[in-house]
């Protein structure tokens, strides 16, 4: 997903790992889903477009375990309307200890990872501890 002033970045980007991408499941906010779509020929999961709940959309795939990797785009010089649902996500992201890139440096670092070929253990202990707690 991408902000409207960074969407060309992250297509070009996309465009660059196309061979990679196509390997994956991918989801998207609904304009930034559409145009990759368009640009990759592979197929696309579109949510809401941001704006309109998309954002809320992937954390809720994040926290779900369907979704465990982000690459966000995000605009920042730019102040958005649902700017509280980009803090949101990103905060999901964290809590699920999800690989994150915001920025094209960061992408190509993690489609480089040697993790991208191999099982990669996440130290989280999925929240037991605190789903569990007494109240
Ligand atoms: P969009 O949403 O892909 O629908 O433009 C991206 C965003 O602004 O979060």
């Amino acid at each position: 997903m991408a902000h409207d002033n960074k969407k060309d970045d992250l297509l070009r980007w996309a465009v660059s790992n196309r061979e990679t991408l196509k390997k994956h499941i991918l989801f998207a906010t609904g304009t930034t889903g559409t145009l990759l779509e368009k640009e990759l020929e592979i197929p696309v999961i579109k949510f809401l477009s941001g704006p309109l709940g998309g954002d809320q959309q992937i954390g809720a795939g994040i926290a779900e375990g369907k979704i465990d990797m982000l690459f966000f785009f995000w605009d920042p010089m730019e102040a958005q309307p649902h700017d509280p649902d980009v803090k949101a996500l990103l905060r999901v992201a964290a809590t699920w200890d999800i690989p994150v890139a915001c920025d094209r440096a960061t992408a190509d670092f993690i489609f480089t990872s040697p993790y991208m070929n191999k099982e990669y253990i996440s130290l989280i202990d999925e929240y037991k501890s605190y789903t569990n707690r007494k109240i």
